[in-house]
């Protein structure tokens, strides 16, 4: 499982760092860098899809394989 972050969408709100810090990065600016392709290890599925469904700007996504 991948995770993406659409930088143009990205709103700096850290929903996404609250559900898991190591998941969901933020930048010095407080902007998603999960960047493109960002691997989720093994077991963190489900915190990961959460984290994504918590985006209130629809910045994150699963990447399809
Ligand atoms: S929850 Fe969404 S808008 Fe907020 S920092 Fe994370 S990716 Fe950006």
């Amino acid at each position: 499982m991948k995770i993406s972050v659409d930088d143009d969408q990205c709103g700096a709100t850290a929903q996404c760092f609250a559900v898991d810090e190591e998941l969901f990065p933020l930048d010095g600016d407080g902007y998603s860098a999960v960047g493109e392709g960002r691997e989720v290890p093994a077991g963190k599925e489900g915190l990961a899809q959460v984290g994504v469904d918590a985006c209130p700007m629809a910045a994150l996504y699963v990447n399809e394989d």
